[in-house]
């Protein structure tokens, strides 16, 4: 019997078990230390192994239980608001090697899963963005176009591709990236877990580090029951760093805003609808500031998921919402109940821009997922690792910067959900127009 708990959700029900492994207790020395055992951390562990450095992850709770293990699974090799072209004017050299890390964490990721033949419910199936708008369809054409430029396989489909890919004529084209797709993300998590203790990595759970100092040329992590020594050291704990303990990297902390995103599973879809809705099992997220999202899971459930504004009988509210915007695309599936519902935080930025920080010499993090962190947190973990493990910090895909603490972190955060209101109203207007 496990005795972290995980909340409700359908990854919770459906992956492969894992024995919690031992807390740390005393003091152990390793190489690279990582605080976090989500996607990062797991990936920055092989990372480190491959390359022959001992390592430990310390994580608060038990591996997955942070963002990896609640999200809604889509491997999605582009980001929110960065177009390739902005991060070349504003990285140059590094801003190319940024462009590269995302357009290729599709593959890096699945890669991943096949190399360890990892069992994720993994299918690199493709991740589709259809466009809520005429407006948006050229806007695709545009990002399609940059990241053809920039030698990545996106590819324009026009209003009848899009119905024919969803099986609705609901939206009106869109962009479509085949190195994208769909995992189980606490199983992948599990397995990634597996594959750095099978090459060595340790990993300790329900080892929360409580503080994190540098004493002569180590790092000296303290958990409620030990002490780890380590030359380098990665925090991967990301949109949860302040949740766990506030006072761990407060700056870091304050620096983003974890919002939360609720995620949702119906019953499984009966094979004649399945075969109409969606029947190339892509992973999908649209155009919309209010995002509408799905995938299949293995078991031919959708997953799909949203936010509402407001804190009263949210999870209700939340539910309803999701299953009118499936029924709205697809009206044969009517409004379909949900079985399973949970939520996570996403780590939001002021301008929706990754970031790595240094936390001194041989220490790094990176925070600021924006809710694309599935394919960018395993290579960017990857990434991080490399600098941990030797090379040179200024080969980075990311520059090395300093935190931008958001001035009352507190309020900001009580009133990012109405952000979400402005956001459909855009929405709706472009709809309109
Ligand atoms: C509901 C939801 C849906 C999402 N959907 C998608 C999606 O479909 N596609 C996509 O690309 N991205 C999605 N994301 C974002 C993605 O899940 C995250 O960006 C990604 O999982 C981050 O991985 P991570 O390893 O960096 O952080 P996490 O997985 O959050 O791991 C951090 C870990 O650090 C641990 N920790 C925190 N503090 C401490 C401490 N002091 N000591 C020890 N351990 C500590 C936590 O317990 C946690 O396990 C979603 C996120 C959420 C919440």
């Amino acid at each position: 019997m496990m005795a972290v708990e995980f909340p409700k959700s359908l990854w919770a029900a459906t992956a492969m078990g894992r024995q919690l492994s031992a807390s740390l207790q005393g003091v152990e020395e390793t190489d690279v230390a990582v605080i976090g055992a989500g996607f990062t951390g797991l990936s920055a562990a092989i990372e480190a192994r491959k390359r022959g450095h001992a390592v430990t992850v310390l994580e608060g709770k038990a591996v997955g239980w942070g963002a990896s293990g609640r999200n809604n699974g889509q491997v999605i090799p582009i980001l929110t608001s960065a177009e390739p072209d902005v991060w070349v004017s504003r990285y140059g050299e590094v801003g190319k090697r940024m462009v590269r890390l995302i357009g290729n964490s599709g593959d890096v990721l699945f890669d991943l899963v096949r190399d360890f033949d990892m069992q994720a419910e993994a299918e690199q199936s493709g991740w589709f963005q259809p466009a809520h708008s005429p407006g948006r369809v050229k806007l695709s054409q545009k990002r399609v176009d940059a990241w053809q430029r920039h030698g990545f396989p996106a590819e324009i489909r026009d209003a009848k591709d899009c119905a024919d890919l969803l099986g609705t004529d609901f939206w009106h084209g869109g962009m479509f990236n085949p190195t994208g797709g769909h995992i189980n993300p606490l199983a992948l998590a599990r397995e990634m877990a597996r594959v750095a203790e099978h090459l060595g990595a340790v990993i300790h759970e329900e080892s929360l580090a409580t503080s994190f100092e540098r004493v002569g040329s180590q790092w000296v992590i303290k958990t409620p029951k030990g002490t780890l020594k380590a030359r380098a050291l990665i925090m991967a704990s990301n949109a949860y760093t302040g949740e766990l303990v506030p006072r761990l990297a407060p700056r870091i902390a304050r620096s983003v805003v974890p919002v939360l995103s609720w995620q949702m599973a119906t019953e499984p879809v009966g094979d004649n609808l399945r075969q109409k809705i969606l029947p190339g099992r892509q992973a999908v997220s649209d155009t919309r500031g209010d995002l509408r999202f799905f995938r299949y899971d293995a078991r031919n459930r959708l997953i799909t998921g949203g936010a509402v504004i407001g804190s009263v009988n949210v999870a209700n509210r939340v539910r309803r919402k999701a299953a009118e915007n499936l029924a709205e695309a697809f009206p044969e599936l009517g409004v379909p109940e949900m079985t399973h519902v949970w939520s996570g935080y996403i780590g939001m930025n002021w301008d929706r821009f990754p970031r790595i920080h240094k936390l001194g010499p041989d220490g790094w993090a990176w925070i600021g997922c924006n809710g694309r962190g599935v394919a960018l947190g395993t290579s960017l973990g990857r990434e991080l690792a490399r600098a941990a493990t030797g090379q040179p910090e200024d080969e980075l895909a990311l520059p090395v910067s300093e935190p931008t603490p958001f001035a009352m972190h507190g309020l900001v955060r009580r009133v990012a959900p109405t952000y979400l209101a402005w956001l459909k109203r855009q929405d709706h207007k472009e709809i309109r127009s």
